[in-house]
């Protein structure tokens, strides 16, 4: 791959980027991220994306902000120089470089941004056709999950583990709740009633969460915004999982327990047709 990358005002060869080893980024992973869908060549939701940076940024404390103007014609640019049809743009923004020291830097120290794309298959792929197995575990995150920072360890160790263990993910647990997945919301169908935690400290309020939301209302199905137990996950008529990567993708089994009959869910599918049906319509 040599894909044109976005830093610090400037794009260029990805292997000719350079980042200081001083980056806030690197030493404290103090920054934050947003993953913007790209379909038929145009951006999914790309509003919301900079509503929710600008709250993970000012929740951080980041003495600058950035424009939305400024963001948006740097991924068109990306799109166009990578030829990118499907796939994702990955922005990255830290506190930026500056002396090793726990307490924040001067105001005056520039952000660092980066940006760059990957291609993906994202309507058609096997996980959305076949649905995925999920592995529960703990949820030992910090408790500002609402925050999209770029400390990704811990889901990133429970994806292995899920992988080690046979599984497609995991869903993690909080004193007997579902939170969300390592990099997706959790939701489950039960008796007519479409069931996703609250938005509150402890998950990520996803964007694509809160389109298939829209869509639900669109294809008239009962919302209830409420946690549910892995003993409801696992009972439930359907469940899915929601992502700027995945859209709306049917989990079939968890814990290696079949949910229903083990097959994707009907009105999964449906509120699937309809995310990318709106997403399509809305893009720019
Ligand atoms: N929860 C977590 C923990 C995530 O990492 C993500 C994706 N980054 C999501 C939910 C889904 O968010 P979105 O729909 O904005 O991709």
């Amino acid at each position: 791959m040599n894909r044109i990358i976005y830093l610090n005002g400037k794009f260029c060869c990805e292997t000719d980027a350079k980042i200081s080893i001083f980056d806030r980024s690197f030493l404290f992973s103090d920054s934050v991220y947003e993953v913007t869908t790209v379909l038929d060549g145009k951006m999914i939701d790309f509003d919301n994306h900079m509503k929710r940076l600008d709250r993970s940024m000012s929740e951080l404390k980041f003495s600058k902000m950035l424009d939305h103007e400024l963001i948006k014609k740097f991924h068109k640019d990306l799109i166009a120089k990578n030829n990118l049809k499907e796939g994702i743009i990955y922005l990255h923004v830290s506190r930026g470089v500056a002396d090793r020291s726990f307490n924040f830097p001067p105001k005056e120290t520039n952000l660092t941004v980066a940006a760059f794309t990957q291609e993906k298959n994202l309507i058609e792929n096997k996980e959305s056709k076949n649905g995925i197995s999920i592995m529960t575990l703990e949820d030992k995150r910090w408790k500002r999950c609402d925050i999209k920072t770029t400390q990704l360890l811990y889901p990133s160790f429970a994806k292995a583990e899920a992988y080690e263990k046979g599984f497609d993910d995991a869903w993690m647990l909080r004193d007997g709740y579902v939170s969300e997945g390592t990099s997706n919301n959790a939701w489950i169908i039960k008796s007519g009633k479409i069931l996703t935690r609250q938005a509150d400290d402890l998950i990520l309020n996803g964007i694509t969460r809160q389109s298939v939301i829209n869509c639900a209302k669109i294809l008239g199905y009962n919302i209830s915004y409420k946690g549910f137990t892995l003993t409801d996950a696992i009972s439930a008529d359907e469940a899915f999982i929601t992502s700027a990567t995945t859209f709306v993708t049917p989990v079939v089994n968890i814990n290696g327990k079949k949910i229903s009959t083990g097959k994707p869910g009907e009105f999964t599918g449906k509120l699937r047709k309809e995310y990318i049906k709106n997403s399509l319509k809305t893009a720019i």
